[in-house]
Protein backbone atom coordinates (compact mmCIF):
# COMPACT_ATOMS: atom_id res chain seq x y z
CA UNK A 1 0.00 0.00 0.00
CA UNK A 2 1.48 3.57 -0.58
CA UNK A 3 0.72 5.97 1.81
CA UNK A 4 -0.50 8.57 -0.35
CA UNK A 5 2.32 11.56 -1.35
CA UNK A 6 0.83 13.99 0.94
CA UNK A 7 -0.14 12.59 4.07
CA UNK A 8 2.74 13.86 5.89
CA UNK A 9 2.05 17.15 5.14
CA UNK A 10 -1.67 16.88 5.80
CA UNK A 11 -0.80 15.38 9.24
CA UNK A 12 0.86 17.75 10.38
CA UNK A 13 -1.23 20.57 8.90
CA UNK A 14 -4.36 18.37 10.84
CA UNK A 15 -2.75 18.66 14.27
CA UNK A 16 -0.28 15.90 15.01
CA UNK A 17 2.62 17.22 17.14
CA UNK A 18 5.39 15.22 18.21
CA UNK A 19 4.57 14.95 21.89
CA UNK A 20 1.66 12.59 21.00
CA UNK A 21 1.47 9.44 22.22
CA UNK A 22 -0.67 7.00 19.94
CA UNK A 23 -1.28 3.06 19.47
CA UNK A 24 -2.12 1.45 16.70
CA UNK A 25 -3.47 -2.16 17.13
CA UNK A 26 -2.84 -4.31 13.51
CA UNK A 27 -0.34 -3.91 11.41
CA UNK A 28 -2.00 -5.18 8.33
CA UNK A 29 -2.11 -3.55 5.16
CA UNK A 30 -3.58 -0.52 6.83
CA UNK A 31 -1.90 -0.45 10.50
CA UNK A 32 1.54 -0.86 9.10
CA UNK A 33 2.23 2.55 7.36
CA UNK A 34 0.12 4.01 9.15
CA UNK A 35 2.43 2.86 12.17
CA UNK A 36 5.24 4.09 10.19
CA UNK A 37 3.78 7.10 8.50
CA UNK A 38 2.93 8.44 12.19
CA UNK A 39 6.40 7.32 13.58
CA UNK A 40 8.62 9.05 10.57
CA UNK A 41 6.18 12.53 11.76
CA UNK A 42 8.10 12.20 15.20
CA UNK A 43 5.03 10.87 17.21
CA UNK A 44 5.68 8.35 19.55
CA UNK A 45 3.95 5.08 18.30
CA UNK A 46 3.32 1.46 19.66
CA UNK A 47 2.18 -0.84 17.34
CA UNK A 48 0.43 -3.84 18.23
CA UNK A 49 -0.03 -6.95 16.20
CA UNK A 50 -1.99 -10.73 17.38
CA UNK A 51 -0.02 -12.27 14.83
CA UNK A 52 3.67 -13.32 15.92
CA UNK A 53 4.94 -14.31 12.27
CA UNK A 54 4.67 -10.66 11.43
CA UNK A 55 5.73 -9.48 15.31
CA UNK A 56 8.74 -11.42 14.11
CA UNK A 57 9.17 -9.99 10.40
CA UNK A 58 9.34 -6.67 12.23
CA UNK A 59 11.24 -7.39 15.24
CA UNK A 60 13.93 -8.39 12.36
CA UNK A 61 13.52 -5.38 10.50
CA UNK A 62 11.95 -6.43 7.48
CA UNK A 63 8.45 -5.89 5.94
CA UNK A 64 5.85 -8.24 5.16
CA UNK A 65 4.10 -6.18 2.83
CA UNK A 66 5.54 -5.60 -0.61
CA UNK A 67 4.87 -1.73 -0.98
CA UNK A 68 6.96 -1.37 2.28
CA UNK A 69 10.66 -0.90 2.33
CA UNK A 70 12.49 -3.11 4.52
CA UNK A 71 14.55 0.12 5.26
CA UNK A 72 11.39 2.21 6.15
CA UNK A 73 11.19 -0.56 8.70
CA UNK A 74 14.80 -0.53 9.92
CA UNK A 75 15.10 3.08 9.64
CA UNK A 76 12.10 3.26 12.38
CA UNK A 77 13.54 0.33 14.45
CA UNK A 78 17.37 1.46 14.89
CA UNK A 79 16.85 4.91 16.05
CA UNK A 80 18.29 5.23 19.25
CA UNK A 81 19.66 2.80 21.52
CA UNK A 82 16.49 2.38 23.57
CA UNK A 83 14.77 1.20 20.52
CA UNK A 84 17.39 -1.72 20.33
CA UNK A 85 16.81 -2.78 24.17
CA UNK A 86 12.69 -2.57 23.38
CA UNK A 87 13.65 -4.98 20.33
CA UNK A 88 15.23 -7.26 22.07
CA UNK A 89 12.55 -7.11 25.11
CA UNK A 90 10.01 -7.07 22.37
CA UNK A 91 11.85 -10.39 20.99
CA UNK A 92 11.83 -12.15 24.30
CA UNK A 93 7.96 -11.77 24.43
CA UNK A 94 7.26 -12.66 21.26
CA UNK A 95 9.07 -16.44 21.82
CA UNK A 96 7.19 -16.11 25.16
CA UNK A 97 3.63 -14.88 24.56
CA UNK A 98 3.38 -17.29 21.17
CA UNK A 99 -0.15 -15.65 20.60
CA UNK A 100 -0.12 -12.36 21.42
CA UNK A 101 2.99 -10.10 21.35
CA UNK A 102 4.25 -6.19 21.07
CA UNK A 103 5.84 -4.99 18.92
CA UNK A 104 7.70 -1.72 18.88
CA UNK A 105 7.95 0.95 15.95
CA UNK A 106 9.63 4.25 17.26
CA UNK A 107 11.98 5.57 19.34
CA UNK A 108 9.99 6.71 22.85
CA UNK A 109 8.25 3.64 23.74
CA UNK A 110 9.41 0.78 25.46
CA UNK A 111 7.09 -1.68 26.40
CA UNK A 112 6.40 -4.89 25.60
CA UNK A 113 2.71 -6.82 26.52
CA UNK A 114 0.20 -9.06 26.10
CA UNK A 115 -2.75 -7.04 25.45
CA UNK A 116 -6.37 -8.60 25.36
CA UNK A 117 -7.91 -4.95 26.45
CA UNK A 118 -7.50 -1.37 25.16
CA UNK A 119 -8.43 -0.99 28.57
CA UNK A 120 -4.26 -2.32 28.76
CA UNK A 121 -3.35 0.73 26.93
CA UNK A 122 -3.50 3.80 29.17
CA UNK A 123 -1.80 7.73 28.29
CA UNK A 124 -2.56 7.39 24.80
CA UNK A 125 -3.74 10.46 22.81
CA UNK A 126 -5.61 7.90 20.95
CA UNK A 127 -5.55 4.76 19.53
CA UNK A 128 -6.32 3.40 15.92
CA UNK A 129 -7.73 -0.06 15.40
CA UNK A 130 -6.79 -1.79 12.36
CA UNK A 131 -9.31 -4.75 12.85
CA UNK A 132 -12.76 -5.42 12.27
CA UNK A 133 -15.80 -4.73 14.13
CA UNK A 134 -15.89 -8.05 15.82
CA UNK A 135 -12.59 -7.61 17.43
CA UNK A 136 -12.91 -4.15 18.31
CA UNK A 137 -16.02 -5.60 20.28
CA UNK A 138 -13.34 -8.00 22.29
CA UNK A 139 -10.98 -5.37 22.74
CA UNK A 140 -12.83 -2.91 23.88
CA UNK A 141 -15.91 -3.71 25.27
CA UNK A 142 -15.52 -1.81 28.66
CA UNK A 143 -15.13 1.38 26.43
CA UNK A 144 -17.90 1.19 24.00
CA UNK A 145 -21.28 2.68 24.93
CA UNK A 146 -24.26 -0.22 24.81
CA UNK A 147 -25.73 1.54 21.40
CA UNK A 148 -22.52 1.76 19.82
CA UNK A 149 -21.63 -1.80 20.68
CA UNK A 150 -25.07 -2.89 19.18
CA UNK A 151 -24.48 -1.30 16.20
CA UNK A 152 -21.41 -3.11 15.92
CA UNK A 153 -22.64 -6.75 16.22
CA UNK A 154 -25.08 -5.53 13.74
CA UNK A 155 -22.31 -5.79 11.49
CA UNK A 156 -22.23 -8.13 8.59
CA UNK A 157 -19.54 -10.28 6.71
CA UNK A 158 -19.11 -10.58 3.15
CA UNK A 159 -18.83 -13.61 1.14
CA UNK A 160 -15.83 -16.00 1.65
CA UNK A 161 -13.14 -17.13 -0.43
CA UNK A 162 -11.35 -20.30 -0.99
CA UNK A 163 -7.84 -20.26 -2.10
CA UNK A 164 -5.28 -22.46 -3.26
CA UNK A 165 -1.20 -21.16 -3.44
CA UNK A 166 0.27 -23.51 -6.25
CA UNK A 167 4.37 -24.74 -6.85
CA UNK A 168 3.91 -25.23 -10.78
CA UNK A 169 6.84 -26.47 -12.91
CA UNK A 170 6.41 -24.69 -15.88
CA UNK A 171 4.00 -21.35 -16.20
CA UNK A 172 0.16 -21.32 -16.84
CA UNK A 173 -0.91 -22.93 -20.43
CA UNK A 174 -3.57 -20.44 -20.55
CA UNK A 175 -5.02 -21.26 -24.30
CA UNK A 176 -5.67 -17.10 -24.63
CA UNK A 177 -2.86 -15.82 -26.04
CA UNK A 178 -3.05 -12.43 -23.96
CA UNK A 179 -3.42 -14.71 -20.78
CA UNK A 180 0.21 -16.03 -21.33
CA UNK A 181 1.62 -12.14 -20.57
CA UNK A 182 -0.81 -11.64 -17.76
CA UNK A 183 -0.40 -11.71 -14.24
CA UNK A 184 -3.77 -11.92 -13.49
CA UNK A 185 -6.88 -13.60 -15.05
CA UNK A 186 -10.26 -13.65 -14.22
CA UNK A 187 -11.42 -16.67 -15.30
CA UNK A 188 -15.56 -16.69 -15.61
CA UNK A 189 -16.38 -17.90 -19.12
CA UNK A 190 -19.43 -15.13 -19.95
CA UNK A 191 -21.07 -12.37 -18.24
CA UNK A 192 -23.99 -14.94 -17.44
CA UNK A 193 -22.08 -17.74 -15.83
CA UNK A 194 -20.08 -15.05 -13.95
CA UNK A 195 -23.22 -13.65 -12.64
CA UNK A 196 -24.81 -17.07 -11.53
CA UNK A 197 -21.75 -17.97 -9.80
CA UNK A 198 -21.42 -14.77 -7.78
CA UNK A 199 -25.68 -15.13 -7.59
CA UNK A 200 -24.87 -18.88 -6.45
CA UNK A 201 -23.11 -17.52 -3.36
CA UNK A 202 -24.90 -14.96 -2.47
CA UNK A 203 -27.87 -17.46 -1.58
CA UNK A 204 -25.51 -19.47 0.43
CA UNK A 205 -24.84 -22.02 -2.60
CA UNK A 206 -21.28 -23.51 -3.71
CA UNK A 207 -21.16 -22.62 -7.77
CA UNK A 208 -20.77 -25.47 -10.07
CA UNK A 209 -18.49 -23.03 -12.38
CA UNK A 210 -17.48 -20.53 -9.98
CA UNK A 211 -15.82 -17.34 -11.47
CA UNK A 212 -11.92 -17.87 -10.13
CA UNK A 213 -9.10 -15.13 -9.68
CA UNK A 214 -5.96 -16.41 -10.75
CA UNK A 215 -2.37 -14.55 -10.18
CA UNK A 216 0.96 -15.67 -11.79
CA UNK A 217 3.22 -13.63 -9.84
CA UNK A 218 6.35 -15.43 -11.06
CA UNK A 219 5.46 -14.59 -14.46
CA UNK A 220 6.87 -10.69 -14.02
CA UNK A 221 8.92 -11.17 -10.51
CA UNK A 222 12.03 -13.70 -10.98
CA UNK A 223 12.40 -13.58 -6.85
CA UNK A 224 8.93 -15.89 -6.69
CA UNK A 225 10.64 -18.91 -8.17
CA UNK A 226 13.76 -20.18 -9.34
CA UNK A 227 14.59 -22.79 -12.70
CA UNK A 228 11.93 -22.12 -14.80
CA UNK A 229 9.18 -23.17 -12.04
CA UNK A 230 6.63 -20.47 -10.96
CA UNK A 231 4.15 -19.75 -8.43
CA UNK A 232 0.17 -18.84 -8.30
CA UNK A 233 -2.34 -18.53 -6.19
CA UNK A 234 -6.31 -18.80 -7.05
CA UNK A 235 -9.45 -18.35 -5.59
CA UNK A 236 -13.07 -18.18 -5.74
CA UNK A 237 -16.03 -17.42 -4.03
CA UNK A 238 -17.77 -19.11 -1.27
CA UNK A 239 -20.64 -18.31 1.33
CA UNK A 240 -18.84 -16.98 4.56
CA UNK A 241 -17.77 -19.62 6.82
CA UNK A 242 -18.17 -21.93 3.86
CA UNK A 243 -16.44 -25.89 4.83
CA UNK A 244 -17.49 -27.14 1.28
CA UNK A 245 -14.35 -28.58 -1.01
CA UNK A 246 -14.01 -26.03 -4.07
CA UNK A 247 -11.03 -27.75 -5.03
CA UNK A 248 -11.84 -29.55 -8.15
CA UNK A 249 -14.31 -27.45 -8.89
CA UNK A 250 -12.02 -24.66 -8.66
CA UNK A 251 -9.23 -26.60 -11.01
CA UNK A 252 -12.02 -27.58 -13.44
CA UNK A 253 -12.55 -23.69 -14.06
CA UNK A 254 -8.69 -23.48 -14.75
CA UNK A 255 -8.17 -26.78 -17.08
CA UNK A 256 -10.85 -25.56 -18.92
CA UNK A 257 -9.00 -22.19 -19.89
CA UNK A 258 -5.79 -23.66 -19.51
CA UNK A 259 -5.94 -27.32 -20.65
CA UNK A 260 -3.00 -29.46 -19.02
CA UNK A 261 -3.18 -27.14 -15.48
CA UNK A 262 -3.36 -29.87 -13.06
CA UNK A 263 -0.02 -31.49 -14.93
CA UNK A 264 2.28 -28.68 -14.03
CA UNK A 265 1.49 -28.87 -10.57
CA UNK A 266 4.04 -29.40 -8.44
CA UNK A 267 2.61 -29.16 -5.03
CA UNK A 268 -0.58 -26.92 -3.67
CA UNK A 269 -1.75 -25.37 -0.53
CA UNK A 270 -5.03 -24.97 0.12
CA UNK A 271 -6.49 -22.75 2.84
CA UNK A 272 -10.26 -23.11 3.02
CA UNK A 273 -11.84 -19.75 4.58
CA UNK A 274 -11.57 -21.30 8.30
CA UNK A 275 -7.72 -21.55 7.52
CA UNK A 276 -7.46 -17.82 6.30
CA UNK A 277 -9.24 -16.46 9.41
CA UNK A 278 -6.45 -18.86 11.81
CA UNK A 279 -3.98 -17.15 9.27
CA UNK A 280 -5.35 -13.41 9.81
CA UNK A 281 -8.20 -12.47 12.54
CA UNK A 282 -9.49 -9.71 10.51
CA UNK A 283 -10.41 -12.38 7.71
CA UNK A 284 -14.07 -13.49 9.63
CA UNK A 285 -15.42 -16.60 8.23
CA UNK A 286 -13.31 -16.14 4.90
CA UNK A 287 -14.42 -12.63 4.38
CA UNK A 288 -11.41 -10.39 2.28
CA UNK A 289 -13.18 -7.65 2.31
CA UNK A 290 -13.54 -6.96 5.82
CA UNK A 291 -16.96 -6.92 5.68
CA UNK A 292 -20.21 -7.07 2.90
CA UNK A 293 -20.24 -4.14 0.64
CA UNK A 294 -23.64 -3.67 -0.14
CA UNK A 295 -24.74 0.36 -0.26
CA UNK A 296 -25.50 0.67 3.77
CA UNK A 297 -21.94 -0.53 4.71
CA UNK A 298 -20.60 1.68 1.87
CA UNK A 299 -21.42 4.50 3.01
CA UNK A 300 -21.72 3.77 6.86
CA UNK A 301 -19.16 1.47 7.46
CA UNK A 302 -19.41 -0.05 10.28
CA UNK A 303 -21.77 2.82 11.86
CA UNK A 304 -22.83 5.69 10.78
CA UNK A 305 -19.90 7.16 13.23
CA UNK A 306 -17.60 5.72 10.30
CA UNK A 307 -13.86 6.01 11.86
CA UNK A 308 -14.96 7.18 15.10
CA UNK A 309 -16.49 5.34 18.36
CA UNK A 310 -18.29 6.32 21.06
CA UNK A 311 -15.13 6.56 23.25
CA UNK A 312 -13.60 9.54 21.65
CA UNK A 313 -9.80 8.28 21.69
CA UNK A 314 -10.81 4.96 20.40
CA UNK A 315 -11.28 4.79 16.13
CA UNK A 316 -11.60 1.81 13.48
CA UNK A 317 -9.24 2.56 10.96
CA UNK A 318 -9.59 -1.13 8.98
CA UNK A 319 -11.37 -2.26 5.75
CA UNK A 320 -14.39 -1.97 7.61
CA UNK A 321 -14.32 1.54 7.38
CA UNK A 322 -14.42 3.75 3.91
CA UNK A 323 -13.87 3.00 1.19
CA UNK A 324 -13.35 -0.63 2.29
CA UNK A 325 -11.51 -3.51 1.50
CA UNK A 326 -8.14 -3.21 -1.03
CA UNK A 327 -4.64 -1.95 -0.69
CA UNK A 328 -5.09 1.35 -0.62
CA UNK A 329 -4.80 3.19 2.57
CA UNK A 330 -7.40 5.10 2.60
CA UNK A 331 -9.65 3.63 5.39
CA UNK A 332 -6.03 4.48 7.11
CA UNK A 333 -5.29 8.09 6.12
CA UNK A 334 -9.19 8.98 6.93
CA UNK A 335 -9.29 7.80 10.17
CA UNK A 336 -5.57 9.83 11.12
CA UNK A 337 -6.96 12.73 10.08
CA UNK A 338 -9.92 12.57 11.88
CA UNK A 339 -8.19 11.34 15.15
CA UNK A 340 -5.64 14.63 14.86
CA UNK A 341 -8.56 17.04 13.78
CA UNK A 342 -10.34 16.10 16.96
CA UNK A 343 -7.20 16.78 19.45
C1 LIG B 1 -5.91 -13.77 -0.71
C2 LIG B 1 -6.21 -12.30 -0.73
C3 LIG B 1 -6.16 -11.62 -1.93
C4 LIG B 1 -6.42 -10.27 -1.97
N1 LIG B 1 -6.31 -9.62 -3.16
C5 LIG B 1 -6.44 -8.28 -3.21
C6 LIG B 1 -6.17 -7.56 -4.40
O1 LIG B 1 -5.82 -8.16 -5.43
N2 LIG B 1 -6.32 -6.22 -4.39
C7 LIG B 1 -6.70 -5.55 -3.28
O2 LIG B 1 -6.80 -4.34 -3.30
N3 LIG B 1 -6.96 -6.21 -2.12
C8 LIG B 1 -6.84 -7.54 -2.07
N4 LIG B 1 -7.06 -8.23 -0.89
C9 LIG B 1 -7.67 -7.48 0.23
C10 LIG B 1 -6.68 -6.72 1.04
O3 LIG B 1 -5.60 -7.55 1.40
C11 LIG B 1 -7.42 -6.21 2.30
O4 LIG B 1 -8.47 -5.37 1.89
C12 LIG B 1 -6.47 -5.46 3.20
O5 LIG B 1 -5.50 -6.34 3.72
C13 LIG B 1 -7.22 -4.86 4.37
O6 LIG B 1 -6.30 -4.23 5.20
P1 LIG B 1 -6.53 -4.11 6.77
O7 LIG B 1 -5.33 -3.40 7.30
O8 LIG B 1 -7.88 -3.57 7.00
O9 LIG B 1 -6.54 -5.61 7.32
P2 LIG B 1 -5.36 -6.68 7.35
O10 LIG B 1 -4.35 -6.41 6.30
O11 LIG B 1 -6.03 -8.00 7.34
O12 LIG B 1 -4.65 -6.43 8.76
C14 LIG B 1 -5.28 -6.63 9.98
C15 LIG B 1 -4.21 -6.88 11.03
O13 LIG B 1 -4.81 -6.83 12.33
C16 LIG B 1 -4.30 -7.90 13.11
N5 LIG B 1 -5.28 -8.20 14.15
C17 LIG B 1 -6.50 -8.74 14.02
N6 LIG B 1 -7.10 -8.84 15.20
C18 LIG B 1 -6.24 -8.33 16.12
C19 LIG B 1 -6.29 -8.16 17.53
N7 LIG B 1 -7.35 -8.53 18.24
N8 LIG B 1 -5.22 -7.60 18.15
C20 LIG B 1 -4.14 -7.22 17.44
N9 LIG B 1 -4.04 -7.37 16.10
C21 LIG B 1 -5.08 -7.91 15.46
C22 LIG B 1 -4.09 -9.02 12.12
O14 LIG B 1 -3.15 -9.96 12.61
C23 LIG B 1 -3.56 -8.25 10.90
O15 LIG B 1 -2.16 -8.10 10.94
C24 LIG B 1 -6.79 -9.57 -0.80
C25 LIG B 1 -6.83 -10.27 0.42
C26 LIG B 1 -6.53 -11.61 0.47
C27 LIG B 1 -6.54 -12.35 1.78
Amino acid sequence: MRVPACSRTCLWRVGLNTDMKIAIVGLGYVGLPLSLQFAKSGAQVLGLDIDPAKVNWLNRGRSYIKHIRSEDILAQRTADAAVKEAQEEAQRTVAAAQEHADVLLSEAEATSRRMVSLEELPGYDFILCDVTPRQLLQLAKERLSPGYSRQLSKYRYGPAVFKVDYALDRPIPWKARECLRAVTVHLGGSFDEIAASEKAVSLGQHAERPMVLVAQPSLFDPTRASGGRHTAWAYCHVPNGSEFDMLSRLEDQIERFAPGFRDCILARRVFSPALLEKMDANLVGGDIGGGASDLRQFLFRPTWRRYATSARDIYICSSSTPPGGGVHGMCGYHAARLALSRQ
